[in-house]
């Protein structure tokens, strides 16, 4: 069996498409599409920023609800997506975005990996949830006591490797760390800002579909940091 070794556009995002299908109600007939069929949001960047704002608070507020599944909620979301903001997160258990937002299906499209941090795979899942299905907000957030963040610390203080493929993983958050540190200390909490500003810069600097989405305003990279103990999302813009 061979493949193809150049995959064209329209087959790349009907694979991608077909596992994430989700939702477009209540964005409007914009008559910009896309991939899926689906009208893109209307949601300028500074409106999803405001809406993820507003989903924490109900969240951090107890009166959330995320909408309910059952079959008259997940059918109609089938013909296609239309989220309104790209998310990177943390794996972390604690951490879900769906639920830090008071969003449902359909409306963020999230990529996450212990310590938030962006590989090309995740540059490419980017710029597929800002090019092809029109979010006009990518948000990097970090969290509290992020175990990763730890690991990194660990590792340029006490040099210490990891099993496995965690040190790769770790890797990519020391440069952060390194540049957090005062007075010869590591701060949890000011490597984790460190490593969501170093992860923002770098979704730029890797993309130049972003970077030119963000030179002619159509798109917007905010970092921020989630509060374990609160639920509150501290934006950083
Ligand atoms: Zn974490």
């Amino acid at each position: 069996m061979s493949f193809s070794p150049v995959l064209s556009r329209r087959n790349l995002f009907g694979t991608l498409a077909c596992g994430c299908a989700a939702a477009a109600v209540g964005f409007g007939s914009s008559p910009v599409l896309a991939a899926s069929g689906v009208a893109r949001t209307e949601l300028s960047a500074d409106a999803a920023l405001a809406k993820l704002k507003e989903g924490n608070a109900a969240f951090v507020a107890g009166g959330a609800c995320t909408p309910a599944g059952g079959t008259a909620h997940i059918s109609p979301l089938a013909v296609g997506q239309a989220p309104f903001a790209v998310v990177i997160g943390c794996s972390d258990s604690r951490t879900p975005p769906e639920l830090v937002f008071n969003t449902g299906l359909g409306e963020l499209f999230i990529i996450r990996v212990a310590g938030n941090t962006v590989d090309a795979s995740a540059i490419g899942s980017i710029e597929y949830g800002v090019s092809v299905l029109g979010a006009p907000l990518v948000l990097v957030m970090g969290h509290s006591q992020c175990g990763a963040v730890q690991a990194a610390i660990q590792m340029a203080t006490e040099g210490t490797h990891f099993p496995g493929s965690i040190d790769d993983l770790v890797q990519p958050i020391l440069p952060a760390v390194l540049r957090s540190r005062h007075d010869g200390h590591y701060l949890v909490a000011d490597a984790v800002r460190a490593n969501v500003e170093d992860v923002t810069a770098r979704i730029a600097a890797a993309s130049p579909v972003v970077a030119q989405a963000v030179a002619a305003k159509k798109v917007r990279v905010v970092g921020s940091v989630y509060d374990l103990a609160s639920g509150k999302v501290d934006f950083l813009a």
